[in-house]
């Protein structure tokens, strides 16, 4: 019986052993300088097979940005200690040349001070500033091609006097110099975000049901605890709403920032699995209480579609913004919930529909899913196509829950629909088709939803 046991664990440990096998990512904040270096070290490979990504999008954010522009000194390390420069591919990748010598680890630096110049959109932007350094996990780090789903070790060093924050693992006791983090793949790695620096403060918000935090940079005062409480309000609603929270934790991360000049825009926030990211611009006046709506719809994309989502989203590709047929949903069905149901704004339902009416023809024309294939590039940087977007995918939820509440006598309702996505997410573990989104509804509400489906697909004009 022993020799068996000791036979069976030795048989399953070598498979556990090479599942414990991690991907090294090293992050070195440059003394005095608004630059990062990063290192990745992973199992060799043929340096003409290696290729290092670097992401042109990531989900949500719905835009292009090329990080590549930000990117230099990119080398790659052959295991007899050779260097190959990384030479520019047909994308956004870096390639390391032709021979068959064996590649285990590559570097390059981030000039995050050029990157927030030179993109005005602050919600796709790191930001270098005095004692301070906030970083996108996506404008950061790149990847080795076909590692994507490895598992990640990341060890991030910095200023000695610098505390070490990331939304992977929130804590208000933070490390000075350095921490070390685990990531169970590249997405969750770069899903996260990285604060660093004395300018950083860090609050846990008592009686939430969840670990939740505030993490903030300011360069104006700012009273973290009136966030963590207009965030602990938006947390209970939703978790009122939908009946549960899926998030291990949250963290509200916040800057208030100088504006690095009047074409930069602070307007757009980021949502992620376990965090959003908002920016002030401090020059506006700022009213926390005013942030509850924005509060509520960015956590509740940890419902949707963080946690139940269309094809495009996840896995996503990242070296292109691929494109996604479902934004009207991602979005839309999220500003239902968030504005008509939990904050029972009726005045709502007239600025979606004047958003739809007051669109110009080239967006009018367009059907629901011909709309989102444009957004999945252009959201934000030509806001009509994004609140267009919003309003007919909230619109639709209305209609979806006037008609399923009619047809029930009030038994169910738009939010049985959106639990039937959720929880058929939670079966599949992947991205359901477009197709498929009106029969999951139906069946978990009970009632044929197609009518009011069919009538949304259509271009308004
Ligand atoms: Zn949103």
């Amino acid at each position: 019986m022993r020799r068996i046991i000791v036979l069976f664990s030795f048989i399953i440990a070598i498979p556990s052993l090479n599942a414990q096998q991690k991907i090294s990512y090293l992050l070195n904040k440059q003394a005095n300088l608004n630059k990062v270096t990063i290192q990745i070290t992973f199992d060799a490979l043929s340096a003409n097979d290696a290729n290092l990504v670097i992401p042109r999008s990531a989900p949500g954010t719905y835009s292009l940005a090329n990080y590549m522009a930000f990117i230099d000194d990119v080398v790659g390390y052959t295991v007899t200690g050779k260097q190959l420069s990384g030479m520019i591919g047909d994308g956004s990748f870096f390639m390391f040349g032709e021979s068959n010598d064996l590649l285990n680890k590559v570097t390059y630096t981030v000039d995050i001070q050029k990157m927030e110049i030179d993109l005005l959109d602050a919600s796709m932007s790191s930001k270098a500033r005095k004692d301070y350094l906030g970083l996108f996990g996506y404008s950061a780090f790149g990847f080795i091609e076909g590692l994507e789903t490895e598992a990640i070790n990341l060890t991030i060093n910095t200023d000695p006097s610098w505390p070490v924050f990331s939304t992977l693992r929130p804590d208000t006791n933070r490390k000075n110099g350095t921490d070390s983090y685990e990531a169970e793949n590249y997405a969750a790695l770069v899903d996260a975000q990285y604060l660093l620096g004395k300018g950083v403060q860090v609050i846990r918000v008592e009686e939430a049901q969840i670990p939740l935090f505030v993490a903030a940079y300011a360069e104006t005062t700012i009273a973290l605890e009136d966030i963590g409480n207009t965030g602990l309000l938006s947390l209970q609603k939703l978790a009122d709403y939908f009946g549960y929270i899926p998030m291990p934790h949250y963290t509200l991360v916040y800057e208030f920032l100088k504006p690095i000049s009047e074409r930069h825009d602070y307007g757009f926030n980021m949502e992620h699995l376990n965090s959003m990211t908002a920016h002030r611009d401090i020059s506006q006046e700022y009213n926390p209480n005013r942030d509850l709506g924005t509060i509520i719809h960015h956590i509740g994309h940890s419902w949707i579609p963080l946690r139940s989502w269309g094809e495009g989203y996840r896995p996503f590709t990242w070296q292109v913004a691929p494109l996604v047929e479902t934004i009207w949903l991602n979005e839309g069905f999220i500003w239902y919930v968030s504005f008509h149901k939990i904050l029972q704004n009726e005045e709502i339902l007239n600025w979606w529909k004047s958003n739809m009416d007051n669109a110009p023809a080239f967006i009018k024309t367009k059907t629901l899913k011909e709309l989102s294939l444009l957004g999945s590039t252009q959201y934000a940087s030509d806001f009509r196509i994004g609140k267009n977007l919003f309003s007919r995918g909230a619109l639709m939820a209305y209609d979806l829950d006037e008609y399923i509440q009619k047809q029930t006598n009030g038994k169910k309702s738009f939010k049985d629909a959106m639990l039937g996505l959720l929880n058929w997410s939670n079966e599949n573990q992947r991205a359901f088709k477009f197709n498929e989104i009106e029969p999951i509804m139906s069946q978990a509400t009970g009632v044929d939803l197609s009518p009011i489906w069919d009538k949304w697909q259509k271009a308004p004009k």
